[in-house]
């Protein structure tokens, strides 16, 4: 079924930079033959997924839609990818993305945009613009993605499906290519709620080949779907529906509140002061960051070399810019130049001292509340072309996603409606590992 979709709508959609059908229906009978021999299924069996080509999989090519990994065939497999196929899921490809998880439109693909399903004069969102494409359109079941500042929820909300970003540690990053090590984890992009409960309970869980993830236990995520929400208390900082959201995507906010009301939550309004730092904080942290883990990038150890160079250094350089597109270069720039020497005091150390503030904002209120609640993001999506010329137009648009990964918390997003014929998304964040509040308020919301 998945890939007769895909034969019908891909042409349109261009979700995938990969769709490895002979991989997927091998392991199509293989599960097939499992399942008539075992009363022992995996809780994904046979359900056909979609997988970020940033997360890297054994013997099949992984670009992180950049030119200088066009040529990539991992030797070794993610957790999270072994975690899948332990779960029985089947991999049908490798969705598209910006280049290194760097954007927030899937236009920063070195390869070709995506386009909305829901319009395909607009962008799908991004950094995994491929994976919410793909689920949006029923290609796929449901898929993963990564989240450094956004780019799991911000597509969701983009495209109407539901993306979770789990709190950080939960989900392995070991092999997840590294754009921001301190911000990105992965996380399941789905049809519904119940779906990203069923991926989380898969991918979760402590691996000690990740020295960041966290040795927690893992709470059953499905059994507390029940519906029942009653004395849910729900933030909603004033930061997060005040000027430049949308009013039409306030609108479908509000409305959101009346129906988490009727389900017996209260609702009050908080202040998260320093929301207003935020897009800067993580322009500075994440470059930084990035900058430093692209240096890997060197025509030796991966991907793809110049053939033009005459000695090393001209090699480095060459294949560097070669390789790497605009936005890449971008960040790379901006990163080496926070944490040079003379520089670092001004940007890169203050910059870790507002994160700490953000995070200190979030602790006050979740020593209140259960939740918070707000749009995923100010706008619906836009049109291809509409930001790609103008870097900061691109990056406040992430304005509302940010702050929680700087925080580590975990978020999810799910459809509230349309506005226009596009859709809107509503996020709620909670407070450290505490995923099954999320979930079960968004599952009641649903
Ligand atoms: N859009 C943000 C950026 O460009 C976040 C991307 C992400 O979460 N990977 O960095």
């Amino acid at each position: 079924e998945s890939l007769k979709r895909i034969a019908e709508v891909e042409k349109d959609v261009q979700a995938f930079l990969l769709v490895d059908e002979e991989q997927a229906r091998e392991r199509a009978k293989a599960i097939d033959q499992d399942i008539a021999v075992s009363e022992d299924l995996g809780i994904l069996a046979g359900l056909p997924m979609g997988v970020k080509d940033n997360i890297v999989t054994e013997g099949i090519r992984t670009t992180c839609a950049s030119r200088i990994l066009a040529n990539y065939e991992p030797i070794y497999s993610a957790t999270v990818y072994k975690r899948m196929l332990a779960g029985q899921a089947i991999m049908i490809g490798k969705t598209n993305m910006d280049e290194f998880a760097m954007g927030s439109s899937t236009e920063h693909s070195a390869f070709h945009p995506s386009y909305n399903p829901w319009n395909l004069d607009y962008v799908p969102g991004g950094s995994s613009g491929g994976s919410a494409a793909a689920v949006a359109a029923r290609e796929v079941y449901f898929a993963l993605g990564s989240d450094t500042g956004g780019s799991i929820r911000q597509p969701a909300s983009f495209t109407g499906v539901v993306g979770l970003k789990p709190t950080y540690g939960l989900v392995s990053r070991f092999g997840l290519v590294a754009f921001a090590s301190s911000l990105d984890q992965i996380g399941p992009i789905t049809k519904n709620v119940e779906d990203a409960a069923y991926v989380l309970q898969t991918l979760a869980g402590y691996d000690e080949l990740d020295s960041t993830s966290a040795n927690v236990s893992i709470p059953d995520y499905i059994t507390p779907l029940t519906g029942e929400i009653k004395g849910l208390r729900i933030a909603v900082p004033k930061e997060y529906m005040g000027e430049g959201v949308d009013p039409a995507v306030k609108e479908k906010m509000l409305e959101a509140l009346k129906v988490f009301e009727n389900l017996g939550a209260v609702w009050e309004e908080v202040s998260l002061p320093h929301t207003e730092y935020a897009v800067a904080t993580y322009y500075i942290l994440a470059p930084s960051e990035a900058s430093s883990n692209l240096a890997r990038y060197d025509g030796v150890r991966y991907g793809v070399r110049t053939d033009s160079a005459e000695n090393l250094i001209e090699m480095y350089k060459k294949t560097r810019s070669e390789g790497f597109g605009s936005e890449v270069k971008r960040r790379i720039m901006l990163g080496t130049y926070a944490l040079s020497s003379g520089y670092y005091d001004a940007y890169y150390r203050k910059a870790q001292k507002v994160r700490t503030l953000i995070k200190q904002d979030f602790e006050q209120i979740f020593a209140k509340y259960d939740l918070i609640f707000g749009p995923t993001v100010p706008t619906t999506a836009f049109r291809i072309g509409e930001k790609i010329s103008d870097p900061l137009q691109m990056y406040v648009n992430d304005i509302l996603t940010i702050p929680v990964n700087l925080a580590g918390l975990p978020a999810i997003s799910i459809p509230a409606g349309l506005v226009n014929g596009l859709p809107v998304g509503l996020q709620l964040i909670g407070k450290h590992f505490d995923e099954v509040t999320i979930l079960r308020a968004a599952y009641a919301f649903e």
